[in-house]
């Protein structure tokens, strides 16, 4: 690839701004100085240095955060603060964006990628991706709850759901269940208990296909996901 693109293309700056770095002799191939954009480097074998530093290059960038309540998936927005505004600089190189949507109200597991084959195949309805969500509802979930789940409800809108499978970890004024379904239907989980007569009072996603949320990230952490991982999600 010529170094010019591949720098541009990792973010040091547009094409004008990455000339510019290469004429003050910035940027050392294999520890010569290169000053011609046009150069071409093989991203495996060379090492390209910048100022010094080494320039990793890969194209792609996978994240899992743990999603703290308040903050929109999104990738911006010009009044609430996003999940990618919280990412460090050098993760935002990459411009990476959120792998669906969780409310702003919810927490958990968000997969956040620059690979838009990656997002598709887990967001196409083909796949029927299951998803599985820890939620606090109030009042009392029976099995009724669980037998309605199982055959799909009809939401307030006329959509009938696929199934889900709904567990009850604890019954009484509220509950504490987990419920795992193959669609993402806007505010599904919500609305799947609404059309029960019942309220979500606190939901957080726990996983997404074989990717299960990392128990170690606090609330707004967040870390790449390892290539066994990503391989996984494939
Ligand atoms: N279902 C919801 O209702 N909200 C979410 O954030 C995710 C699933």
């Amino acid at each position: 690839m010529r170094i010019d693109k591949l720098l541009a293309n990792m973010g040091y700056g547009s094409r004008k701004e990455v000339k510019k770095l290469l004429k003050d002799g910035g940027l050392q191939v294999n520890g010569e100085v290169i000053k011609d954009g046009k150069v071409h480097v093989d991203t495996e074998k060379d090492t390209v240095m910048l100022y010094g530093d080494k320039v990793e290059y890969r194209e792609f960038i996978y994240l899992m955060m743990n999603k703290p309540p308040g903050l929109i998936s999104a990738t911006e927005d010009a009044n609430e603060e996003t999940v990618i505004d919280i990412l460090q600089m050098d993760d935002q190189i990459f411009n990476p964006f959120p792998v669906g949507r969780l409310d702003k109200d919810t927490e958990g597991l968000l997969l956040i990628t620059n690979d838009g084959q990656l997002s598709h195949q887990l967001l196409s309805p083909k796949r029927h991706v299951p998803k599985t969500y820890f939620a606090v509802i109030e009042g009392e979930v029976t099995e009724r709850d669980v037998e309605a789940f199982k055959e799909g409800v009809t939401l307030e809108d006329g959509y009938y759901t696929k199934p889900g499978d709904l567990v009850i970890l604890k019954s009484g004024l509220t509950s504490d269940i987990e419920l795992t379904i193959t669609e993402g239907k806007f505010h599904q989980v919500k609305r799947m208990f609404e059309s029960v007569g019942k309220r979500v009072v606190y939901l957080k996603r726990l996983s997404m296909g074989p990717l299960g949320l990392d128990e170690d990230l606090e609330l707004g952490e967040y870390r790449e996901l390892t290539d066994e991982e990503v391989e996984m999600l494939k």
